[in-house]
């Protein structure tokens, strides 16, 4: 049984914990989906 060691539940899929993009023709945009936090946003909260 593998243990995954990564939190990927707090990471932001779209970045990959970034917090931005690297645009091929040249500098950064914002990640929209976790705002640049780089942090996948829990929607599921107790
Ligand atoms: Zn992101």
């Amino acid at each position: 049984m593998k243990v995954e060691t990564v939190d990927k539940t707090k990471t932001c899929e779209y970045c990959d914990g970034k917090g931005y993009f690297q645009l091929v023709l040249g500098g950064s945009e914002t990640c929209p989906s976790c705002e640049g936090t780089g942090k996948k946003i829990d929607n599921e909260s107790n």
